[in-house]
């Protein structure tokens, strides 16, 4: 019988190579057949390994012959978003500038993922260096939402978010610095998981904004988010910003009991949502008091200030950041060059996209003698603020529940013109990146157009179990509808 692909979960895939129903080599096979041709509809990927995979695929049959346990995602067909090196396999950040690039060193997410028996299919589309929020500013075209053809999936992780809404991996990875996992996955119907800052190690995920950067997982379902994220967290040497904290077992503590769990419903999120997914996070909320949840009202006062914010750091460290791209180093290097400095000029103005530029001069400016104190120093103040706040909030709740985003999935080209607009697509979830506590976005419910909608859960500093109960006793009650 052949594999039923996009509805293959974790522990399905264990199942089945456990139980001989097919080998993993068969299974990568048409993991990898299946992801082609899907990727015909959503351009979701930008690169297939599949020599790498089918050599993974090989050693979890070897050992499975051997009798010895393969590991937690044996046969798992993973996808990674393009900003993650991968050893031999080309990494783009899905930017001009490295079109060609192909590492020679695999992110520590990545060596973890290997080890425990997953099977990479390739790299996917996303924001030029993770920058944007519907996956246009890639330079190799958009990413389609697998919902509705004609609208964007998100970003900056919408290859990763499509992929698995389509089944074309049953988990991915991605990376958020203001609402990159939850914003798409909120967008394309599936769970994505920003954990603690520190949480997984940023070794080998190409630096954006290296103080809000995390690397987490997308996936079909809570559990399957929890299975993965676990592989990929703790301790790793090589990131000095990554905790010692120990890495739970999050499954085992998935009951379905959330009774008495305190809620905090943050006034400043809800008090212009107005549309459709605004009645949506209301029944999501209904739903939760059902489940026996307390629910109340909270204030973060600081959240207006939220987007100035963050576009202050972000751009200020991307700009410091991006500066490594000079045509000397990894990168394209223009060929029209006679000095040093045209070389630099002409590799960057033809490497980087508008979106890169823009930033890499307001960063710039930002940093800029005269305007530091006034702009960076001011936002980092500022940024202290924002997580006193949800600090505060937390002597008083268990967990925040909030949108992911003001809208649904936009119409590709809808918004391209208009960056305000854009940068408001993470009004609610930048907050989460500012101030390092784990977050995620779980599918709510459907608009009466058939677009997914999720709902937002932040918690404590290193409290995934407390947000992935929550999540999971969530979807186990059927979201909001
Ligand atoms: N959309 C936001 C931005 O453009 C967030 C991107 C991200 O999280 N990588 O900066």
């Amino acid at each position: 019988m052949p594999i039923d692909i996009p509805s293959l979960t974790i522990g399905r895939v264990r199942e089945g190579l456990l139980a001989r129903q097919f080998s993993s080599v068969e299974l990568a096979t048409a993991a990898l057949q299946f992801a082609r041709e899907e990727n015909r509809k959503t351009n979701a990927y930008l690169t297939f390994s599949e020599d790498r995979a089918l050599a993974a695929a090989r050693r979890v049959d070897q050992i499975l012959a051997r009798g010895e346990d393969p590991g937690p995602l044996a046969g798992v067909p993973v996808a990674v978003k393009d900003v993650i090196v991968t050893r031999d396999v080309r990494t783009t950040c899905g930017s001009k500038m490295l079109a060609n690039y192909i590492p020679p060193y695999d992110a520590t997410a990545i060596e973890r993922l290997e080890g425990a028996g997953a099977i990479i299919l390739g790299k996917t589309n996303c924001d030029e260096f993770a920058m944007g929020s519907s996956n246009e500013n890639s330079a190799f075209g958009p990413v389609r939402n697998p919902h509705a053809l004609d609208r964007v999936p998100g970003g900056s992780s919408g290859g990763s978010a499509a992929a698995v809404a389509q089944g074309a991996a049953v988990v991915a990875l991605g990376s958020d610095t203001g609402g990159s996992i939850r914003q798409p996955a909120s967008f394309c119907g599936v769970v994505g998981v920003t954990p603690t800052y520190g949480r997984v190690s940023r070794y080998g995920l190409t630096a954006f904004a290296s103080s809000l950067d995390h690397i987490g997982p997308l996936a079909r379902n809570v559990r399957d988010s929890a299975l993965l994220l676990q592989v990929i967290a703790g301790h790793d040497p090589l990131d000095s910003t990554s905790a010692e904290a120990p890495v739970p077992d999050y499954p085992s503590h998935f009951d379905g009991n959330v009774k008495g769990m305190k809620l905090g419903l943050p006034r400043e999120y809800l008090k212009e949502l107005t549309s459709e997914s605004g009645d949506l996070i209301a029944r999501g909320v209904d739903r939760l008091k059902k489940l026996g949840c307390e629910v109340h009202d909270i204030s973060l006062p600081a959240t207006d200030y939220a987007i100035a914010c963050y576009y202050v750091i972000a751009t200020a460290e991307a700009s410091s950041n991006l500066a490594r791209y000079d045509g000397v180093r990894y990168t394209i290097r223009s060929a029209s060059s006679e000095t040093l400095g045209d070389m630099y000029r002409n590799t960057r103005g033809e490497g980087f996209g508008p979106e890169c530029k823009r930033r890499i001069m307001l960063g710039t400016y930002v940093l800029s003698s005269g305007y530091y104190d006034a702009y960076y120093l001011k936002a980092q103040k500022v940024r202290s603020l924002i997580a006193r706040d949800f600090s505060n909030a937390f002597r008083e709740v268990d967990a925040i529940i909030a949108p992911v985003s003001p809208f649904p999935a936009f119409k590709i080209g809808e918004k391209v013109n208009d960056p305000m607009s854009m940068y408001l697509s993470d009004i609610y979830t930048i907050t989460g990146d500012l101030a390092g506590i784990p977050c995620m976005s779980v599918p709510c419910g459907k608009t009466a157009a058939g677009l997914p909608v999720g709902m937002q859960i932040l918690a404590r500093h290193f409290d995934e179990v407390g947000m992935f109960r929550l999540a999971d006793a969530f979807e186990r009650a059927g979201g909001a509808q």
